[in-house]
C-alpha cells in the first residue's frame, strides 16, 4: 500500500506508460488489490484489477455462500451492489479518454452465473475495471491516489456484510431456492412451465427489461389449470401450470399473448426480486423459435420440413447464406432439437406464416408437389408425444392449430382463461381435414443428421488471443468475422456473447476429426461448469471479467450462423 502510494507520486506527471509500473498486489487495510493489467492510454480499455476481501473481513454468514445456487445469487447479489455503490462514490470524468471511470459488469433483471465478482469459501473477489488517469497522456497522479485510497475502499468496505442490507439479501437468496424449488417441482409434476398469480409480465419497453410500472394487470391463474405449489422460502403459492404437450395461446390484439410467451422465453432463467417474473419459472431448456430471414445455414437438414426445392437444392445437408423465412424457421426447430430442448416457444408475430400452415384452398391451388413446405401443423404430433417436445404457441388468426392442442388458453384483457372445452366442441361440431403432405423423413432423422455433423474448426483463422467483442447481444466479433445473434432472443447479456466467443476459439484450436460439433461445444459447456468461467478467460490464469455462462442452444446458435464455416 505504501509503495503503491510513493509509486504513484513519483510517476505523477510522467508518460502514460509509466502507469505499467504499478502492477502487481498491494495489501490495504480491509482489502487487497490486484492491478493485472495496465490499460495502454486512457482512451483503451480500463485496467483491469481486482479487489479481494478476505473471509474473516466479509464475515458473510456460511450458510449464505455453501449451498451452490445460493453462491450464485450472493455473487449476484453482491455484483449489483458493488455496481451501485460505483454509481454512488466514483466521482468519474477526471481527464482525457476515460480517465477516472470504475466499472463492473452490469447485471440484467437474471440471476446469471458470471465472472465478474465470486465468493470463493466466504472470501469475496470482485474483478473491476479502472481507467487510471491523465491529462492527454500526462499521468495525473493526485487522482490516481484519490480513485485507489479514497474511491476503492469505499467500494470494498461497501460489500462487508455489516455494510449490506441483510433483509434484501435474504430476499435475494429466499428468491433463488424457490425457484430452484419450482424447477424442479415442473419436473416432478409432468409441466413445462409455471406463472405463478401476481406475476406482472409487461415490461418498460421494448428496450427496458425492468417491470411495468403503471397499469400493470397482475397475472392470475384459470382454475382449471391451476397449482399450488409449498416454497421453501414463501410457503403456498398459487399459478398457473402448463402440462407437457401442446398449448395455443388464443386471444385478440394487444391482449397480452406475446407478453405471455416472452415472460416464458425468459424463465428458463431465474429472476431477482422485485422483477414481478419471480414465479414464472420455464424449462431450463425451453427455446424460442422464429423466423430469421436472413440468416447463414451450414448443413443442417431440414428434409421433414422442406423438401423439393426449385433447381434440386438440397435440404437434407441446406445451405444457405440468405435463408427464407420458412427454411430459416426450420432450421431453428432443428438446431433446438439437437439440443435436447424439451419446449419450443412459438409466436406467430415472429413466424412464416407459410411455414406454420395451408390451408385448404391454397392446397388446391398449389398442390403438394409444387410446395416444397410440410407446415409445422402437420409434424406438431410428432414433436408431442412422439419426440416428448412439448410447444407452447402463440397462434390468434387462425384455428388450424385447434386439432392438435392438448389445452389452449385465451388471453383477454390480460386475464388468462382456460378454454380448453369450448374449443374442443368448436372442433366436433366442424372438425377441418387434416393437410396432406407427402410422406418426408421424420424429424428425429433430420435431428440425428444435423447433431452428427462436423464442422471444420481450422477453417476460422483466429490465432490464440484473437480479439473478441460483443456487441450488446446483437453481434459477435470473432477476429475478423461477425456473427449476428441478434434474433436469437434468449440471450441476455453480452458476458454470454463474450463466453460464446471465447467457446468458440477454444474450440477452432482444438477441434478433432472423432467428435461431432454439437459433442465438441457440449464437452466444452461441462468442461466450463467443471472449472469455472475463469478458464475461459483469455489472460489465464487472470480473470476476464465480463462473462457469463451461456446455454447449450446459444453456443450452438452462435456457431450455425457463423459464415465463415
Ligand atoms: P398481443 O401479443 O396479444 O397482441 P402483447 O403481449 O404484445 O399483445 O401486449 C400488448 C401490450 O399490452 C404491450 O404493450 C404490453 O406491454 C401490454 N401488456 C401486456 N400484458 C399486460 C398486463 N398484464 N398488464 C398491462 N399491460 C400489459
Ligand atoms: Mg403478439
Amino acid at each position: 500500500m505504501h509503495s503503491l502510494r510513493t509509486r504513484l507520486q513519483q510517476i505523477d506527471g510522467q508518460n502514460y506508460k509509466a502507469y505499467k509500473s504499478l502492477q502487481g498486489r498491494y495489501r490495504f487495510d480491509h482489502f487487497e488489490l490486484w492491478i493485472d493489467h495496465v490499460q495502454g492510454d486512457p482512451f483503451a480499455d480500463p485496467s483491469r484489477m481486482r479487489l479481494r476481501i478476505p473471509a474473516l473481513t466479509a464475515a458473510l454468514p456460511t450458510q449464505s455462500y455453501v449451498d451452490p445456487t445460493c453462491c450464485l445469487a450472493l455473487e449476484d447479489f453482491l455484483c449489483r451492489c458493488l455496481a451501485q455503490s460505483i454509481a454512488q462514490h466514483v466521482k468519474g470524468d477526471r481527464g482525457s479518454g476515460r480517465s477516472g471511470e470504475i466499472q463492473i459488469a452490469s447485471c440484467g433483471q437474471q440471476v446469471l452465473q458470471r465472472d465478474a465478482l465470486i465468493v470463493d469459501n466466504g472470501a469475496i473477489e470482485a474483478r473491476i475495471g479502472l481507467a487510471l488517469p491523465a491529462s492527454g497522456r500526462r499521468i495525473l497522479g493526485e487522482d490516481a491516489l484519490s480513485m485507489l485510497f479514497e474511491e476503492l475502499p469505499r467500494l470494498a468496505q461497501a460489500l462487508q456484510y455489516t455494510q449490506l442490507d441483510t433483509q434484501a439479501l435474504q430476499n435475494h437468496l429466499d428468491c433463488a431456492l424457490d425457484q430452484r424449488f419450482l424447477r424442479a417441482y415442473l419436473e416432478q409434476q409432468n409441466l413445462v412451465a409455471f406463472v405463478g398469480d401476481g406475476a406482472i409480465l409487461p415490461r418498460r419497453s421494448g428496450i427496458d427489461d425492468r417491470p411495468l410500472r403503471q397499469n400493470a394487470v397482475p397475472f392470475h391463474a384459470p382454475p382449471e389449470l391451476a397449482r399450488e405449489p409449498v416454497l421453501p422460502c414463501s410457503g403456498k403459492i398459487r399459478g398457473m401450470g402448463i402440462p407437457r404437450g401442446v398449448t395455443l395461446i388464443v386471444g385478440g390484439g394487444f391482449n397480452g399473448k406475446s407478453t405471455l410467451l416472452q415472460a416464458l422465453e425468459r424463465g428458463v432463467y431465474n429472476h431477482i426480486p422485485g422483477d414481478g417474473r419471480e414465479h414464472v419459472i420455464c424449462d431450463a431448456s425451453a427455446v424460442k423459435i422464429r423466423s430469421e430471414d436472413g440468416r447463414s445455414i451450414n448443413k443442417i437438414d431440414i428434409s421433414a420440413f422442406i423438401n423439393n426445392l426449385p433447381l434440386g437444392k438440397d435440404s437434407q445437408l441446406f445451405c444457405s447464406d440468405n435463408a427464407s423465412g420458412s427454411t430459416s424457421q426450420a432450421a431453428n426447430i432443428i438446431e433446438a432439437l439437437c439440443c435436447n430442448a424439451n419446449c419450443l416457444l412459438i409466436d406467430e408475430d415472429t413466424s412464416a406464416s407459410n411455414f406454420m400452415i395451408r390451408d385448404q384452398r391454397m392446397q388446391r391451388l398449389v398442390t403438394a408437389e409444387q410446395e416444397p413446405i410440410t407446415p409445422l401443423i402437420s409434424r406438431i404430433k410428432e414433436l408431442y408425444p412422439q419426440q416428448g417436445v412439448s410447444t407452447i404457441l402463440v397462434s390468434g388468426g387462425t384455428s388450424a392449430y385447434f386439432e392438435v392442442a392438448d389445452r389452449v388458453i385465451l388471453m383477454d384483457q390480460y386475464h388468462a382463461k382456460d378454454v380448453s372445452c369450448q374449443v374442443r366442441d368448436l372442433v366436433s361440431d366442424a372438425p377441418e381435414p387434416p393437410l396432406t403432405v407427402p410422406a418426408a423423413v421424420s424429424l428425429a432423422h433430420c435431428r440425428q443428421q444435423t447433431a452428427a455433423r462436423y464442422l471444420e474448426g481450422s477453417r476460422l483463422q483466429l490465432g490464440t488471443r484473437p480479439k473478441i467483442q460483443a456487441f450488446d447481444c446483437q453481434q459477435l466479433r470473432l477476429g475478423d468475422y461477425r456473427i449476428e445473434m441478434g434474433h436469437v432472443e434468449q440471450l441476455l447479456e453480452p458476458g454470454q456473447l463474450r463466453a460464446i466467443g471465447w467457446l468458440i476459439s477454444q474450440w477452432a484450436c482444438t477441434a478433432t476429426y472423432d467428435i461431432s460439433l454439437l459433442e465438441a461445444l457440449q464437452l466444452a459447456l461441462s468442461r466450463l461448469d467443471a472449472q469455472g468461467l475463469d478458464r475461459l478467460s483469455p489472460y489465464y490464469p487472470e480473470p476476464h471479467g465480463g462473462l457469463a455462462r451461456p446455454r447449450l442452444y446459444e453456443l450452438f446458435a452462435a456457431l450455425n450462423r457463423c459464415r465463415e464455416l
